[in-house]
């Protein structure tokens, strides 16, 4: 194995991988250092998103919502089934399975595009060198004429509530539970909170998510966040607003929280607490002072637009750069980085970033939501379309939610998209796609849509933003 490449990424999550594939792609002599040790004590390469995150929430998302509709929906369509259980080691199982498949193909496209996988733990030296210790302790250096660092997030640890078995745990502890805990209680109502919360609800957990801020969701727009509020609360997810935990002690096979509302000093016991209350960029150990990379106290690297740190040719992509904490965003920024090293042009539109919540109804939301632009005293118009009038979802039988689409008055652009309801992930595409062309809502209104789908709700809510919805009673606007 050489010890100089073009290419050196460290850290082989959604941000590094794909920074290192489509460097090799480009001809770019490439490697990736990657320290990741999965559950099965073996090598991995994917990062939080596929080992720990998205993936394999998805996947037990999937499963306890098809749990979820069999036990609640089922009988309403005529089918009858008799006593269900859910067998979770199995639900574990699947996940496992899912994610080990998925982490040996990105093994698969690296041989496939000649990457070198450099196993152990990277630290980035002055002048490009990176120094990568394996786990019996030998170390080697690399040189490269590129560095990216790509080296994620981890999850913020409170210290008043210090994991503790697997009874207080992060995320990654949530998503191996082999039975259903009677009593769950969930440190903040953020993604994580929601998404791993639903699990195990939908298991027959009593679920209490203790939130610190007195807003729902503040980052989504207010109209779905106050849907998404009433649709939880219908699930039976107790979400305290207002909650700021102040501690946690485990008796036993129990623990108790204590936390502070408006009412004063409060206490819950639960058989298991996760402890969801954001994620750190992780760089203080990956960086050595003779390298001289800036970054913050809370230990995000600097960098400007095309991720390039304060040293040429040292970039810093995904968690461990501003910006959302997002696999398809730092995805992006590897493909942009690689592109530009390789002589190429490369950009990434941040002002056009899908979000996805995969509760169920899922909340997906792209651009502007309506209280940033009344703050930023735009001029614009909203259009809605609730999903109670679409005919796709009667018969999916799935009619909680809604479209809302916003659109400058003047240019009659799209400025953002929010979506709570059935397939939202996949309904938001098709905006993500009209606000990247500078699409206007005339676009989106004369587009024709296949019926019956679920997508006509994005049709509808384009035609409403004038008062031109066909399918529910909308007073002409112009
Ligand atoms: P990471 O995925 O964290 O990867 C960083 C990699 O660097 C790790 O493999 C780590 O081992 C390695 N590394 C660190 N230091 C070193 C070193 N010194 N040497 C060698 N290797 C090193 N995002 C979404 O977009 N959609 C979702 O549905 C979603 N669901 C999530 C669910 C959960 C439960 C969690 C926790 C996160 C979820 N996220 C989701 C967020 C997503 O996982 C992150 O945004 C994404 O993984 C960031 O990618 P990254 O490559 O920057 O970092
Ligand atoms: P988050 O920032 O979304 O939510 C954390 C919540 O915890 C906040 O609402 C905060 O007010 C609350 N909190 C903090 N301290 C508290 C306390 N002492 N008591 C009560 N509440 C408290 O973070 P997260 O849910 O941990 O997710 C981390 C990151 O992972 C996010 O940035 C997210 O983008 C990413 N992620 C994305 C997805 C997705 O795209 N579907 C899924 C999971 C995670």
């Amino acid at each position: 194995m050489s010890s100089n490449y073009d290419v050196i990424v460290i850290g082989a999550g959604p941000a590094g991988y794909v920074a290192a594939i489509r460097a090799a792609q480009l001809g770019l002599k490439t490697a990736c250092v990657e320290k990741w040790i999965n559950k099965q004590g073996k090598p991995a390469l994917g990062g939080t998103c596929l080992n720990v995150g998205c993936i394999p929430s998805k996947a037990l998302l999937e499963s306890t919502e098809l749990y979820d509709q069999a036990r609640h929906k089922f009988a309403d369509i005529g089918i009858q089934t008799g006593a269900l259980s859910m067998d979770v080691p199995t639900m574990i199982a699947r996940k496992d399975k899912i994610v080990q498949e998925l982490t040996g193909g990105i093994q698969q496209l690296f041989k496939a595009n000649g990457i070198d996988w450099l196993q152990g733990s990277g630290k980035l030296m002055a002048d490009k060198r990176v120094q990568v210790t394996a786990s019996d302790s030998s170390a080697q250096e690399y040189t490269a004429g590129n560095v990216i660092i790509a080296t994620g997030s981890v999850p913020i640890e409170l210290d008043a509530t210090p994991l503790h078995t697997d009874i207080v745990v992060d995320s990654a502890g949530a998503l191996d539970w082999e039975s259903v805990p009677e009593r769950l209680c969930v440190i903040g109502a953020g993604v994580i909170g929601l998404e791993l919360g639903s699990v195990w609800r939908r298991l027959g957990s009593e679920v209490v998510v203790l939130e610190a801020f007195d807003t729902f969701l503040p980052m989504v727009d207010t109209a779905v966040a106050r849907e998404a509020m009433k649709i939880f609360k219908s699930q039976g997810l107790d979400i305290r607003l207002g909650s700021r935990v102040m501690g946690s002690k485990v008796n036993g096979q129990e623990v108790e929280i204590s936390y502070k509302d408006a009412n004063g000093d409060a206490t819950l016991k639960a058989d298991k607490l996760i402890v969801a209350v954001g994620r750190r960029a992780y760089s203080n150990e990956v960086v050595s002072a003779e390298a001289n990379i800036g970054m913050d106290e809370r230990g995000l690297v600097h960098v400007n637009e095309h991720c390039e740190t304060n040293i040429p040719g040292v970039y810093a992509i995904g968690d461990v750069v501003r910006g959302p904490m997002l696999a398809h965003k730092g995805s992006e920024e590897g493909v942009m980085v690689a592109e530009l090293i390789s002589g190429g042009y490369g950009h990434v539109n941040y002002d056009v970033m899908p979000n996805v919540i995969y509760t169920h109804p899922e909340v997906a939301w792209v651009g502007k939501t309506e209280q940033q632009l009344k703050s930023e005293g735009v001029d614009y118009q909203a259009g809605s379309f609730p999903f109670a009038a679409s005919g796709r979802a009667k018969a999916k039988g799935d009619t909680g939610g809604m479209v809302k689409i916003l659109r400058d008055k003047a240019s009659d652009r799209l400025l953002g998209a929010h979506v709570i309801g059935p397939g939202a992930s996949e309904l938001l595409g098709q905006s993500v796609l009209a606000m990247e062309f500078d699409g206007t809502i005339e676009d989106i209104a004369r587009t024709i849509h296949a019926h019956p789908t679920l997508s006509e709700a994005m049709h509808e809510a384009a035609l409403s933003a004038d008062g031109r919805a066909i399918h529910i009673a909308n007073r002409r606007r112009s």
